[in-house]
């Protein structure tokens, strides 16, 4: 977790997606709002998205 926008191809720099709840489009992360269907995206919906993240970057032992 120490790097920033290193790579376009480096997981941990890449920006974050999260399935929008209303639309189920991903959306950048980083957004309050869907940009396609204009509904808020849950913080529900964002952490999913992290937790999925983790799992996939950071398994736990
Ligand atoms: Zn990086
Ligand atoms: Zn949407």
């Amino acid at each position: 977790m120490s790097c920033y926008m290193c790579l376009p191809t480096c997981d941990n720099c890449r920006p974050k997606m999260v399935t929008c709840p209303s639309c189920g489009r991903m959306t950048p992360i980083d957004l309050e709002t869907c940009p396609l269907c204009k509904q808020p995206l849950t913080a529900e919906a964002k952490e999913q998205a992290w937790e999925a993240w983790r799992a996939k970057h950071a398994p736990s032992p």
